[in-house]
């Protein structure tokens, strides 16, 4: 399989496109005017302490305090093992923390909305293959290489790296990426952190609460430091100031892929290489295309999202079977890709189209555990309901493409649909009604989209006609150029 990864900067955003086999696979958007912020590190200041809710308000320099919850605050008193409390019994709050007292954090969720940022004391700096934590002293590993030597292995060389190394007393996770990665790389990258480290402890000491004193790193290296694997073939960067960037970044830890990576200086935008502007906006709409005629409908919701396949048009009696089970198979590939491409996270929910034959059910759910084998996210199938539901999770801790890019409709207020101008029809007919007994007026003017006024002086104009007798006054009509299907107004003359 060839992998290669194309980085398009611009000074309001950085795209990323990972193209597998030719095909966009996954895409990464960062834009200047709403960077995130999770995995940054602040020295903050505690401003208030809420004992009823087991939580604190520390203002971390942004326009809304950020919160904390009592279990996500580690007692410094933590001599570095697993912390003294088990986050089922929560100490008060007020043993915690004090109203003014300086506190370092780091952001775990985004604000969203109206709600500030999630806190938690318990940082974590992540490298290549490592993530950093400061204050506890165990070594875990990735779930996802499964290897048990080659976990035995990795965990045996970082403890003993991380004992000999009294200078920084911290804990580390080893990452995926670590899998047959060599005794140097590893330590490389635990030098890294120590650097990192010290230089954050030094900020820490040096500023004023509230400041940031670490950030971390712009998406364009952050694709190299966690995306680059040694299957990918090529990564091509269309701003030289960016790539020399990246390319220092590569010269001291992952020198290996020094190679790889190419400035495009192309004349056509590097986007439009492997059609990754097209995909893009495919993966926008709730309708994928399968070649075989079928079809796959996606709907994000605030709970779930649901996944629906459909046969296209006509299929004979005779091939029925055959032509559903060729429909799923090719469904199960889509939809893996869909959910990467689409960064879609939590439950999703896939109705595949019904097949009588067992051996053929085992197939497609095969696929598709096979095809999400290639994500970068954590994915797992949990089941299969008594409707024949395909249940199953998939772990993100960003926001999908379609968050990322699009907001609700504001026409249809997210629903999707639209009320039909003969809905709105009746709304306005009951709306005069409304109106006229409460006020007394000459006549009233209606003023609505063009189909609404259309419909009103066509197929509604009886209803209109006797409407005008039984409340003795005339309506009349305008059409409000701007008005959506949804939106009128009665106004009394
Ligand atoms: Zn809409």
């Amino acid at each position: 399989m060839s992998e290669e990864i194309l980085i398009n900067v611009t000074p309001v955003e950085t795209r990323v496109a990972l193209v597998e086999n030719g095909m966009l696979q996954e895409a990464y958007i960062e834009r200047a005017s709403r960077k995130g912020i999770v995995g940054n590190i602040y020295k903050g200041k505690v401003v208030r302490v809420l004992p009823g809710m087991e939580a604190a308000f520390v203002d971390i320099g942004l326009e809304r305090a950020a919160f904390i919850h009592a279990s996500d605050v580690v007692p410094s008193q933590s001599n570095g093992d697993e912390p003294v409390y088990s986050p089922k019994t929560v100490p008060d709050i007020r043993s915690l923390l004090r109203e003014g007292q300086s506190l370092v954090v780091q952001v775990t969720k985004d604000p969203i909305g109206t709600k500030g940022a999630r806190l938690t004391t318990q940082l974590s700096i992540p490298s290549r293959y490592l993530v950093f934590m400061p204050g506890v002293s165990h070594v875990g590993i990735s779930q996802r290489i499964e290897d048990e030597t080659e976990r035995a292995r990795l965990k045996a060389l970082v403890g003993e790296a991380a004992v000999e190394d009294q200078d920084v007393q911290g804990g580390y996770i080893i990452r995926t990426a670590a899998e047959a990665a060599s005794p140097e790389d590893l330590t490389g990258d635990m030098a890294y952190l120590h650097r990192l480290s010290h230089s954050i402890h030094e900020r820490i000491a040096r500023v004023q609460a509230p400041a940031v004193v670490y950030q971390d790193l712009p998406l364009f290296i952050r694709t190299i430091r966690d995306l680059i694997r040694p299957q990918t073939e090529k990564i091509r960067i269309d701003s030289r100031e960016s790539y020399q960037r990246v390319m220092e970044f590569v010269e001291e830890f992952v020198t290996e892929f020094a190679d790889k990576v190419e400035y495009y200086p192309g004349e056509r935008p590097i986007f439009d290489l492997y059609s990754v502007e097209d995909e893009i906006q495919k993966a926008l709409s709730r309708k994928v295309q399968l070649k075989s005629g079928g079809y796959v409908i996606i709907d994000q919701t605030e709970a779930m999202t649901t996944i629906d396949i459909n046969t296209g048009g006509f299929v004979g009696h005779r091939n029925l079977e055959e032509t559903i089970f060729k429909t799923n198979l090719e469904a199960a590939r889509s939809i893996s890709r869909q959910l990467r491409l689409r960064n879609l996270g939590g439950i999703i929910i896939i109705d595949f189209i019904d097949m009588e034959d067992p051996e053929h059910q085992r197939q497609v759910h095969r696929m598709l555990e096979k095809m999400l084998e290639r994500d970068h996210a954590k994915t797992k199938i949990t089941g299969v309901s008594e409707l024949g539901l395909v249940e199953m999770t998939r772990k993100r801790t960003t926001e999908s493409l379609g968050q990322v890019l699009c907001e609700p409709c504001p026409v249809c207020d997210g629903r999707g649909f639209l009320k039909t101008t003969e809905t709105v029809c009746y709304e306005i007919f009951r709306e005069i009604l409304r109106v006229n007994r409460a006020y007394d007026a000459e006549s009233y003017l209606v003023m609505a989209s063009q189909s609404v006024v259309d419909r009103l002086l066509d197929e509604e104009s009886d209803n209109v006609a006797d409407l005008e007798t039984f409340i003795s006054k005339t309506i009349r009509f305008q059409v409000e150029p701007f008005y959506s299907q949804e939106q009128y107004d009665v106004v009394l003359l």
